[in-house]
């Protein structure tokens, strides 16, 4: 007989207790995640397109935040879940869980690398001490401002 091999693509488990009640959510943020994936590229910039898939992993990754921190309405093991799962960027609400970081908008925000030489984005900059005129938009997602102090 053939040894057994675990196959990933075999992991077949339904979702744990509780995924019914948010799965129209989740179906939801996944159908305008297709439209902004399908969406006309028209007179947009390149880095443009990708702002509204930022956007709505954002919204998602929220929502999956709220519903377990805020209204403790899922479980601990749906949420593990659901991040495990890529239905939320855990690497985004590891960094909400901060203070200051209450509103980030997208890792890449405040992330250092070689590409990017600026440390910190433009939208993480509260309002107050920048120019009423400036028109703050980030490249990265588009974000219009989250830095916590707003
Ligand atoms: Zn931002
Ligand atoms: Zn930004």
């Amino acid at each position: 007989m053939p040894p057994m091999r675990t196959a990933a693509g075999r992991n077949k488990k339904p979702p744990p207790e509780g995924f019914e009640d948010i799965e129209d959510t989740l179906l939801e943020f996944q159908n305008k995640m297709k439209d902004a994936e399908n969406a006309s590229h028209d007179g947009k910039k390149k880095h443009e397109m990708i702002w509204p898939i930022f956007q709505i992993t954002h919204q998602r990754s929220k929502y999956i935040y709220d519903m377990y921190y805020e209204k403790e309405a899922i479980s601990k093991t749906l949420y593990d879940w659901l991040l495990k799962n890529g239905y939320a960027d855990a690497m985004l609400i590891a960094k909400w869980k901060k203070q200051g970081y209450e509103k980030l908008c997208c890792v890449r925000c405040i992330q250092t690398n070689e590409t990017n030489f600026r440390s910190t984005c433009i939208c993480r900059v509260p309002k107050k001490t920048l120019n009423e005129s400036q028109d703050i938009q980030c490249v990265n997602c588009g974000c219009r401002g989250c830095s916590s102090g707003d």
